[in-house]
């Protein structure tokens, strides 16, 4: 079979099952098509071959003896953030190039013992801290519909990947858009968990407060497939709920569009950065859906303004704590030589990490820093519980909020927008974060040049089943999601 990357999840999993085809089949598939294609979009850091292939023989084992799971023999891509035990795991940072984890994240464990087989590590912003990719010591990742173009960030080998068809699903993790924006930027769906569904352990941290790991696809559908296997407790994060996961495959079907009420918030569309074909195509979508059969409420989220400042305070807080630990002794990058400690230190993070993450650790330091750490720190923390209150009293009166995921399509590779503008572009994501809540991104369509946009659909904590049901039944009556980039559509 040629077209092994053109099926869906719930289409590998049949094949596999039936014997149509064998997991070495697919995962040589797989590793062929990268080795060939992966020079132009650059998504992996690095790839598993010999691992995945032992990992399929294993999975064919199983299929044959029949212990296999439904995703048994499925190959997948991790973000580079995931430790994987064995398997160098960088962050996308020069600080961590020699990092071999010597533990695998709850979220990798979970997906070997399904059976998934692992075929690599994907590009991502420094640390998760970016909209394009294009702060990662490895270089910048193209954008399969347009390679002159970023995946957006941080996720975005995840998106490349699996817009290019080097990869059928990808973890990805969201800490203020970073699994939706890139799904956006590349006509995928995205899910981005309630903070605490998803174990964060062994997911190396930016802003732990706001980080959560969840699945990008190609569908809803594959998204829940992933979801099954991501989601919950685990004794090992503190902070992953106890609460029952939904069977998020078995539950696509249970939330029907019909009566669905859908909040649209008018600050959002009022934006000033807002492109006026995202805006077009956001608002053709949600035309879509209220033909078939939900309806549009107007509501107000009277705190939009205060998001980009809340959480380019709160988020660099967090991380200059978080990134505190690389200091050149106990792990990651030393500098050569150093005369004394201070030396030792300085030159080993002013060396290991690039400029956005200086950036933020200096940012956060001052923010937190004796002073001024009520004026800013406690202020935008208050902030932020305003932000959740207003989506909370939302909730009150509609199931869902429609958002654009972005404001824009896909940027230009090398466009060197300034940090302000770069954070203004996450306008639409990180209060979703601030606030704990899931969101979820589906392609609805292209701008003028071909490049894909995304409709953003927030929902109340812990309806990640709703909010994929929801999709699910949109990419029902659409085809937005089943475009492949000109790139996709080559073979091995
Ligand atoms: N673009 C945002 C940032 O740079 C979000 C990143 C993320 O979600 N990891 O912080």
């Amino acid at each position: 079979m040629t077209d092994l990357h053109r099926l869906s999840i719930r289409e590998l999993s049949e094949g596999l099952a039936g014997a149509k085809f064998s997991s070495r089949e697919l995962t040589e598939h797989y590793l062929k098509r990268i080795a060939k294609l992966d020079t132009q979009v650059k998504s992996y850091v690095t790839v598993t071959a010999e691992q995945a292939l032992a990992q399929a023989d294993a999975a064919d084992a199983a299929i044959k003896a029949g212990t296999a799971t439904a995703l048994t023999g499925v190959p997948i891509a991790h973000k580079d953030i995931f430790c994987t035990q064995g398997i160098k795991t960088t962050a996308g940072s020069k600080m961590l190039d020699n990092f071999i984890s010597p533990y695998d994240a709850t979220v990798v464990a979970k997906g070997k013992t399904a059976g998934l087989v692992t075929l690599g590590k994907v590009n991502m912003d420094e640390f998760a801290m970016g909209s394009t990719s294009e702060n990662s010591f490895y270089g910048a990742t193209a954008n399969p519909w347009n390679l002159g173009h970023v995946p957006g960030g941080s996720s975005g080998g995840s998106a490349a990947a699996i817009a290019a068809d080097l990869a059928p699903f990808a973890t990805g993790t969201d800490t203020g858009g970073s699994i939706r924006q890139p799904a956006s930027f590349c006509g995928l769906t995205g899910l981005k968990p309630s903070y605490g569904r998803v174990s964060r352990f062994g997911m190396i941290a930016y802003a732990s407060s706001l980080d959560q790991g969840g699945p990008m696809a190609r569908s809803a559908e594959d998204c829940a497939y992933l979801m099954n296997v991501m989601a919950g407790h685990d004794a090992k994060d503190s902070t992953s709920v106890e609460k029952d996961v939904d069977d998020y495959v078995a539950n696509l079907n249970g939330t029907t569009v019909k009566g669905l009420r859908i909040g649209i918030p008018k600050q959002y569309f009022n934006v000033a950065g807002l492109d006026a074909d995202v805006k077009a195509r956001v608002e053709e979508s949600l035309k879509k859906l209220e033909e078939m059969g939900a309806t549009l409420v107007e509501i107000d989220l009277n705190m939009t303004e205060a998001y980009v400042p809340t959480y380019y305070l709160i988020a660099p807080a967090e991380a200059s704590s978080n990134l505190s630990r690389y200091d050149g002794v106990r792990y990651g990058y030393r500098a050569e030589n150093p005369v004394d400690l201070m030396d030792l230190y300085k030159r080993s993070r002013s060396e290991g990490f690039g400029a956005e993450v200086q950036r933020r650790i200096l940012i956060g330091t001052y923010a937190l820093s004796a002073g001024y750490y009520d004026a800013y720190y406690v202020k935008a923390q208050k902030v932020r519980r305003l932000i959740q209150q207003d989506f909370l009293k939302a909730f009150e009166s509609v199931d869902v909020i429609a958002a654009p995921a972005a404001p824009t399509t896909a940027y230009k590779i090398g466009a060197n927008l300034s940090p302000v503008e770069m954070y203004l572009g996450d306008i639409y994501t990180i209060a979703v974060n601030l606030a704990g809540l899931p969101a979820i991104n589906a392609p609805v369509g292209f701008d003028k040049d071909n490049l894909p946009v995304g409709l953003q659909l927030i929902g109340n904590y812990w309806s990640e089943s709703q909010l994929l049901s929801v999709v699910h039944q949109y990419q029902q009556a659409t085809d937005w999601h089943t475009k492949r980039a000109a790139i996709a559509e080559e073979n091995a």
